[in-house]
């Protein structure tokens, strides 16, 4: 890990506890509260709930200091990913999507940006490498990309797009900025879903938007005020949790991954491993469903669920959303478990299907 790395990840853990006065807290109290005392003249930052919230505030810090960018926290990372398209798109825009991302994305511009006349072209991930990106308004990527986990260059990518005058947004939900720097890379905006890793726990949604350019951070937090798109302070909290510990649990849920790779890899049930490389997703493919569902439901170190990121490792078969992938197709999401006892659980699985 290099020092500019080891220093952010110093300035996101101290983020708070540098500020404090004497005698304070060190875990942030959670300000629950709709109303502020406001006599008068609203001449303080703090006049209603929708506007500013001290536990909010607390997290976006962290979250700052790790994207060393301006962020804007969101109840989810659905309510970012519309805050982030809504501020920077108008009716006539034509915008790309990837057509292997984060399926909700998709979704979210077929059902209602249409509606408001901004067309969609979709592109697989790799082709993002070669493809002209002439004539759109915003070039959106996520690399690697849901569930195949392909990959596409997103400087390459940045540096063309915007030559031609779109805004690069990056979904950089799968590594965090901890693995891959979107920011660093030329994309104007990066979106998380903080209910994967950075949460970490699977208890909370939570989502954040980060940019380095203050016109269109002053765009996504006005976004939220009118919108009403506001984070909650018992989730701000839990998350500000999960950010204290984010470094550890990643480094154990990506060396624990490679690991796991070591047994997958050349194993005669799994006829194809996908893993990028970097980061705690893979996919792996069996012979058919019923040996996907048998893995998945009977590997004790195994919890069968969709979304992942969190302490334990998870897994599911894409194919029963509807996914373009083969029926013995396998996400898995690994987790924080001992890594002895994690390849012990999957190798004995393996022998059973
Ligand atoms: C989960 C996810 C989202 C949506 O986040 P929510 O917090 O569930 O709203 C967006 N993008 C990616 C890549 C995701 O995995």
């Amino acid at each position: 890990m290099n020092t500019e790395h080891q220093n952010r990840i110093m300035a996101m853990l101290h983020a708070r506890t540098q500020r404090l006065e004497k005698g304070e807290p060190i875990s942030p109290p959670i300000v629950s509260s709709a109303k502020y005392y406001l006599p008068g003249a609203p001449d303080v930052p703090n006049v209603y709930g929708r506007d500013a919230n001290a536990t909010v505030e607390t997290t976006e810090d962290a979250l700052r200091a790790l994207e060393d960018a301006h962020v804007v926290a969101f109840p989810s990372g659905m309510a970012a990913i519309t805050a982030a398209l809504m501020s920077t798109l108008k009716s006539g825009d034509r915008i790309l999507l990837p057509s292997d991302g984060y399926f909700v994305t998709r979704a979210l511009s077929d059902e209602i940006l249409s509606a408001f006349d901004v067309q969609t072209d979709t592109l697989p991930t790799p082709d993002y490498n070669t493809v002209d990106m002439s004539g759109y308004a915003l070039v959106w990527v996520e690399t690697p990309s849901n569930p195949r986990l392909d990959l596409c260059d997103i400087e390459h990518v940045a540096r063309r797009a915007k030559a031609t005058g779109a805004t690069v947004i990056a979904d950089n939900t799968t590594l965090t900025p901890l693995l891959q720097r979107p920011l660093d890379l030329g994309a104007d905006i990066v979106v998380a879903s903080d209910t994967k890793a950075i949460a970490g726990h699977s208890d909370v949604l939570f989502g954040h938007v980060a940019t380095r350019r203050p016109d269109l951070y002053d765009k996504i937090r006005q976004w939220r005020k009118l919108s009403g798109a506001v984070a909650g302070p018992w989730e701000a909290f839990l998350v500000h949790r999960g950010l204290m510990t984010l470094e550890v649990r990643l480094s154990r849920m990506c060396s624990n991954a490679k690991a796991l790779t070591g047994i997958l890899q050349n194993h005669p049930a799994v006829s194809e491993l996908v893993y990028p490389g970097i980061g705690f997703v893979m996919t792996l493919t069996l012979e058919d469903e019923t040996a996907a569902e048998k893995f998945i439901n009977e590997c004790p170190a195994i919890f069968p669920s969709t979304s992942f990121g969190g302490v334990h490792t998870s897994a599911e078969r894409r194919a029963r959303w509807g996914d373009d992938v083969p029926q013995g197709h396998v996400r898995l999401s690994v987790g924080c478990e001992p890594e002895a006892a994690l390849l012990e659980a999957v190798r004995t699985t393996l022998e059973q299907i």
